[in-house]
């Protein structure tokens, strides 16, 4: 479930009916689309049946399209170098990259505040929004300079997620470990500063990529570069982040016992999750543990898995994480299994972008929310922006939850995007966080 929830794609949808406004590019599934071309250890294979395909997104239609010969050997070419290499390759190739901007940019070419699209100008720090004139500019400034620093970012990760380079964090190697105790890494520039390898993976792509930029009139720094590509690795692990953050918010530790994490309402990006199995940055966070069950349980979750995989009582092997899944609403699934001993109670539950923000769905997480309070089970809620933390905190407020932790989250996504519905707001994964136990007494 997220920010493009059924309700929100609706609205998104009519509005857009009503404008005539081309469809939206906006993928659901935004882990996707930093998860560049080239055969790593976190890329999934391109063109197996996989139900969060999106191939109309065209930053990974370009990058599908081209990578083989934008990239050699796991060495972007600049674009000299492939020229040299083949003058009609690369006239192929600028071609492809000016229709694959023009088409994002398309998205966006009306006046955001009167919706005229004729003689339009886009805000000339973020290029992210167009207006027809300063009359209608002038009128929306006082939301948009919210957010026009972080658009400003969106735009040059636009060019780094359509440019073929694997995301850096394909460097780490499994068996690897933080040379820092869990609890002290509390930043990402933390997290950078124990991990070289990736800094040094980002500094060598750097060059040919700042290239590029200036190849198709976008020129930036190697410093924007460096930051747009230390994103990409952000988003590719706030998820499995964020779930070793939280055993540590509840004090649960992996290396003293084996440990059930539960991650309800499971869609899209947690399938993902356990597809490219980012968690095994799970075993570098807690070395020697005693091993991870992730359960991921709801009604997106696919029949094919949760026959395949069911949850269990089994033994946990040391070191070893394990999925297993189950596709019902959580407290069903609890009634069946927990108390009927056929799997163990959930020493983290965990749900990610669950829209409790939204009318439409607080009701059907209602049962669940009155669980996980009443038997005060350890529980990590994620929002995608301020506006969806501050409505959430609203409608929880007759729940009388008891926050453990709640605000940003410093493991948060650092991709920001414009949300499709409307142009100043912007959203990442997990950028907001509330950690909940039992109920306020
Ligand atoms: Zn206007
Ligand atoms: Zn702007």
């Amino acid at each position: 479930m997220n920010i493009l929830s059924a309700e929100n794609r609706q609205k998104s949808e009519d509005w857009r009916r009503k404008n005539k406004r081309p469809l939206k590019y906006g993928n659901p599934d935004r882990t996707f689309q930093q998860s560049h071309q080239h055969p790593g250890t976190m890329e999934p294979p391109p063109d197996e049946d996989r139900h969060f395909r999106d191939e109309h997104y065209p930053q990974r239609h370009f990058r599908q399209t081209f990578g083989h010969v934008m990239n050699q050997g796991g060495n972007l070419l600049t674009p000299d170098q492939l020229k040299k290499r083949n003058k009609k390759t690369h006239e192929t190739v600028a071609k492809a990259l000016q229709q694959t901007f023009e088409k994002l940019d398309d998205l966006r070419r009306y006046c955001f505040v009167c919706e005229r699209s004729d003689k339009v100008n886009r805000c000339a720090r973020c290029q992210m929004v167009y207006y027809c004139g300063q009359k209608c500019q002038k009128k929306d400034w006082a939301r948009h300079k919210k957010v026009c620093k972080f658009l400003s970012g969106e735009r040059i990760d636009q060019v780094t997620e359509t440019l073929p380079v694997q995301n850096a964090c394909h460097v780490l190697k499994p068996g690897r470990t933080w040379s820092k105790p869990a609890g002290e890494v509390a930043t990402w520039a933390d997290w950078l500063s124990i991990n070289p390898s990736v800094v040094s993976e980002i500094q060598r792509n750097v060059p040919s990529m700042v290239e590029w930029y200036k190849f198709i009139g976008r020129p930036t720094t190697e410093a924007a570069v460096t930051e747009s590509l230390q994103r990409c690795c952000t988003e590719m692990l706030t998820h499995p982040i964020v779930i070793g953050k939280g055993l540590v918010t509840f004090n649960v530790d992996p290396r003293v016992k084996p440990v059930h994490i539960h991650m309800v309402g499971a869609a899209k990006p947690e399938l993902l999750m356990s597809e490219i199995d980012t968690t095994k940055e799970l075993s570098a966070m807690f070395p020697n543990h005693k091993g991870m069950r992730i359960l991921l349980v709801g009604p997106e979750v696919p029949h094919k898995l949760a026959h395949g995989n069911p949850p269990s009582n089994k033994t946990l092997s040391k070191g070893k994480i394990e999925y297993v899944y189950s596709n019902e609403l959580y407290h069903d699934f609890v009634h069946r299994y927990v108390d009927h001993d056929r799997c163990p109670k959930a020493d983290l539950v965990i749900a990610l972008h669950p829209g409790l923000h939204t009318e439409v769905l607080i009701e059907p997480w209602t049962p669940t929310i009155n669980l996980l309070l009443d038997r005060e089970l350890p529980t990590v809620f994620t929002m995608y922006n301020v506006a969806e933390y501050d409505d959430s905190l609203e409608i929880l407020i007759p729940f009388r939850p008891n926050y453990v932790q709640s605000g940003t989250n410093p493991f948060g996504s650092l991709l920001a995007k414009q949300t499709p519905f409307d142009l100043n707001q912007v959203f990442a994964s997990n950028s907001y966080i509330m950690a909940i136990k039992g109920r306020e007494k």
